[in-house]
């Protein structure tokens, strides 16, 4: 049996959408931006996404900036966000449980001399909102919070944030930014973007390819671009753009609209068999993710006590199961996940963690074959080290 169980590292792309970049790589190969109808054709694949892409985020296609993958549209956010209102103040408000792509710049803008004030989370990764609002002063420029964790599963409160930075603003005459990084909310979980500044995604979440992001950038505010050059984007990402990685996402965003509900259930029901399962026959386990509507469906992560889940990793590999340790989606492969740390984990603990992340191709099928091999893995692993 093959079994997938590492969607939130990567998707297999949608049929419909490797069609349609073969189509963009073969005929329709034109620069967007020139004048003759090879370029004119290029550039509807390049508006026609762009549309596709806005309806499943619910904005308007003209605030949404293609760009080369989730962590440039991070990066783009979280310095030029910064960037944009050093005038007003140096204070940024962030998570210990963000992603490498929007924790590095960060760190990059306390160098430059901002202040950077970390939020905390509890034991299943939830926010610390209390916090996260005393933390808020009239010095704070920008507040960046994840939508959904990717080792967890976890939503943030991203409504609550939203709106009351859009208070505070008016109360105090503050202009602070509040970016979010959407990349594994989105086609996962309803998105709140009405008072959110700014919103990072990515296409090889969603079913569609590699190598294509986007950042939506609410109309009016005065965030300069990242990449200059021959302003492309309007002017937001300079650089040819990506037609057919930008075709391929936006064919991933129409079917995932499409399905959004049905996507949803299969992906629980495949979490939920897979939990049962392991809670029924495996002993001495703890879930880190949240209950089902505290997180988004895509997520199961595991403690397997007194065993190693790189070990396990591989074993099930041998049984074409394929899970994640930490985050596989950036290059530490240490294991020292900073988001289980956060949490609360101990050395031990982290080392002893599975990701399983879920598509809507999963089976609950597929979930019984998993549950009895993670069993056999367990067990095996144990006896080796006389656990109990
Ligand atoms: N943000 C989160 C939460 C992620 O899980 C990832 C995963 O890779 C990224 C950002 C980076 O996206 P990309 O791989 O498109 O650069």
């Amino acid at each position: 049996m093959f079994v997938y169980l590492d969607n939130s590292s990567t998707t297999k792309p949608y049929n419909k959408v490797t069609e349609v970049m073969m189509q963009v790589l073969e005929k329709d190969f034109g620069n967007p931006s020139s004048l003759h109808s090879l370029g004119i054709a290029a550039e509807k694949h390049v508006k026609s996404a762009r549309k596709s892409l806005a309806s499943l985020m619910s904005v308007p296609s003209e605030e949404l900036y293609f760009m080369s993958c989730g962590t440039e549209a991070d990066n783009a956010a979280v310095i030029q966000g910064a960037l944009s209102r050093k005038h007003r103040g140096k204070k940024i408000i962030t998570t210990e449980v963000e992603h490498p792509a929007v924790l590095e710049p960060v760190k990059r803008l306390k160098d430059m001399g901002f202040d950077v004030e970390y939020i905390g989370v509890d034991r299943k990764c939830r926010l610390d909102i209390k916090s996260l609002k005393e933390a808020v002063t009239e010095d704070t420029v920008l507040i960046s919070v994840m939508y959904v964790n990717n080792e967890t599963g976890t939503i943030m409160p991203v409504e609550d944030i939203a709106l009351f930075k859009e208070e505070f603003n008016k109360k105090h005459g503050s202009s602070i930014l509040f970016h979010t990084d959407a990349v594994q909310a989105l086609a996962k979980v309803p998105l709140y973007l009405k008072d959110v500044d700014m919103a990072s995604v990515s296409g090889h979440k969603i079913h569609g390819p590699k190598g294509i992001g986007a950042l939506y950038v609410k109309k009016g505010l005065s965030v300069k671009p990242f990449l200059v050059g021959g302003g492309q984007e309007k002017n937001m990402r300079s650089g040819t753009e990506n037609t057919a990685g930008i075709a391929g996402f936006g064919a991933a965003a129409d079917i995932s609209r499409d399905n959004f509900d049905i996507n949803k259930k299969a992906m629980l029901n495949a979490r939920n068999r897979l939990l049962e399962g392991l809670e029924s026959e495996i002993k001495d386990i703890t879930v880190n993710t949240p209950k089902a509507d505290e997180s988004a469906p895509s997520v199961l992560s595991v403690t397997f006590e007194g065993t190693r889940g790189e070990v396990l990793l591989h074993s099930l590999e041998q049984d074409g199961i394929f899970v994640s340790t930490g985050s596989a989606c950036s290059s530490n492969k240490s294991g020292q996940s900073h988001v289980l740390k956060a949490m609360g984990l101990s050395q031990k603990e982290i080392d002893a963690t599975v990701r399983f992340s879920f598509s809507s191709f999963n089976t609950e099928d597929e979930m019984d074959y998993v549950t009895e091999k993670v069993k056999q893995a367990v067990s095996r692993f144990r006896k080796l080290g006389s656990f109990r």
